[in-house]
């Protein structure tokens, strides 16, 4: 699958005069970077519009909802249902939440949005790009602002052309202010990702917000206007690397949107194919596949960077071949090997035959067994640790009565929403007793209990006397819990002492 590289042919957008055009080609001081042109693309009606309007309506309600629903999590945890807590060091998600320890739970579900994407690419090409990349959904809201604002294709390129006047100027102003609000919106909604929504909304118009919260507001609100109302295609074109990446995971089995120039060529006016129906293919050259392109590219000049296949084309030249009374599909999902198929006239294959092949298959078995086995260690894993660090200076003591003391710092870690009382026990050290800082030697003994906060990680000071005469030797308390869920941990760690190493 070869995609062109470099400047995009910009058909859609060509009020340039031939003859000036060829006078900038010949020009010895033509820039390499063309001016961008702007792209008027024309509304239009298809499924494949249809499917990019529920993708917008699912993605931006993701997206600007999510931070609004709540999740009861009791009393010592917040109940929103989606927050990265950064002040506490905690992820959460819904009824899962993530310490930093576990932030290979984050590192897989990454690794699964990039193995999902090589399926999706592998499969049907630039879908990504075409249907659910931001820039993509928010380059469409935009664009849609104009349409609404300032009317279609004809009607934004009139305007585009006219002298300033106060119409115009109002025209305008009323549609940046548009842009300017879904900017703050967009701004907005990042942050209180980060924040109980209702309180950092209040505290927000207030004045009273962390000032990170005005300036990454600030810089998403400008960020978003730039790149989705301004830059549109452009980020597309020359900034995304993902384009790049794309065509090396894409094969000659992957669907793509594709000019049958096979069929369509050459292309002719309706009335002249009418009159002479054998000189001409089916594109009777209307241009409204030109017209719909969000991205202002060709698709008849064949597979290229500037085309992220959102399929608007294929809509429009499917409407154009319904009112012409020919058959659908001169623009279509097409993979390579079946354009060579239909090219020596054999029948196309089943979609499904591009869709599940060894390919995407191998990627889905991976990116299945990964979101398995995270499932697993999620419902396996434990809610609380104990860790423990033995005193250096000195690394013993003897007692009075000769016994061997060593001091240990022992951090116990509640990970559940609710305090949970634990009990700490002795593994090994025949004859040892410990107790804790808060209470005396008169009361050790071979196990203590304690009551650990919610979601909270307590520190004590333990203290353990060994027989006199015990020498370095392994090891461990145990932790459990004391309630009907029962958990365990262990610390293995090396007591100090004067006599022989065992
Ligand atoms: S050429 Fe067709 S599929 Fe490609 S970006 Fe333009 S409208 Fe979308
Ligand atoms: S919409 Fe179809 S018929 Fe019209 S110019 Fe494009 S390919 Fe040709």
């Amino acid at each position: 699958m070869s995609i062109r590289w470099g400047a995009v042919k910009t058909s859609q957008r060509s009020p340039m005069p031939r003859r000036k055009r060829q006078m900038n080609n010949l020009s010895p001081s033509k820039s390499l970077y063309e001016p961008r042109r702007a792209v008027h693309n024309k509304r239009i009606d298809g499924p494949f519009r249809r499917f990019k309007w529920l993708v917008m309506a699912v993605t931006l309600g993701i997206y600007y909802g999510t931070p609004w629903i709540r999740w009861d999590r009791g009393p010592y945890a917040p109940d929103q249902a989606v927050l990265v807590d950064l002040a506490h060091r905690r992820f959460y998600m819904f009824g899962i939440e993530i310490w930093p320890q576990e932030f290979y739970f984050v590192a897989g579900l990454l690794i699964m949005a990039g193995i999902g994407l090589f399926l999706v690419t592998s499969a049907v090409g630039r879908a990504w790009c075409g249907y659910s990349c931001p820039q993509t959904v928010w380059t469409d809201l935009f664009q849609h602002v104009d349409r609404f604002v300032d009317g279609d294709r004809n009607a934004r390129m009139k305007l585009d052309a006219a002298p300033w006047t106060w119409g115009k100027v109002t025209r305008r102003v009323f549609k940046w202010a548009i842009y300017l609000v879904i900017g703050f919106w967009t701004g907005g909604a990042w942050i209180m990702y980060f924040a109980d929504a209702p309180t950092l909304v209040h505290d927000f118009w207030r004045g009273e917000a962390a000032p990170v919260a005005y300036v990454t507001v600030a810089i998403l609100t400008l960020t978003t206007v730039t790149l989705g109302g301004f830059m549109r295609e452009q980020v597309c074109i020359y900034m995304c690397p993902w384009p790049r990446i794309q065509s090396a995971m894409m094969d000659e089995k992957s669907l793509t949107v594709t000019y049958k120039d096979w069929r369509g060529e050459p292309r002719g006016s309706l009335k002249k194919s009418k009159k002479e129906p054998d000189k001409f293919g089916d594109c009777i050259d209307c241009n409204l596949c030109v017209a719909v392109c969000p991205t202002g590219i060709d698709i008849r000049e064949g597979p290229q960077i500037g085309c992220i296949t959102c399929a608007l084309c294929i809509d429009a030249c499917d409407r154009t071949m319904a009112e012409v009374g020919r058959p659908r599909g001169l623009i279509d999902y097409v993979t390579l090997e079946d354009a060579r198929r239909e090219i020596a006239g054999e029948p196309p294959r089943p979609v499904w035959k591009a869709l599940l092949r060894p390919r995407t298959l191998v990627y889905f078995g991976i990116w299945s067994a990964i979101g398995l086995a995270m499932l697993f260690a999620l419902g396996t894993r434990n809610r609380i640790d104990i860790s423990a660090a033995p005193d250096r200076n000195p690394p013993f003591m003897l007692l009075s009565d000769g016994s061997v003391r060593n001091s240990f710092t022992v951090k116990i870690r509640n990970m559940s929403t609710a305090p949970r009382r634990m009990k700490i026990e002795l593994e090994g050290l025949p004859g040892a007793a410990m107790w804790s800082s808060t209470t005396s030697r008169d009361r050790a003994a071979r196990e203590i209990e304690s009551t650990i906060p919610a979601d909270a990680t307590e520190p004590l000071r333990l203290y353990i006397a060994a027989p006199p005469g015990t020498g370095g030797q392994s090891f461990a308390f145990n932790l459990t819990t004391l309630d009907a869920q029962t958990e365990t941990d262990t610390a293995k760690v090396t007591f100090s002492g004067p006599g022989a190493s065992e």
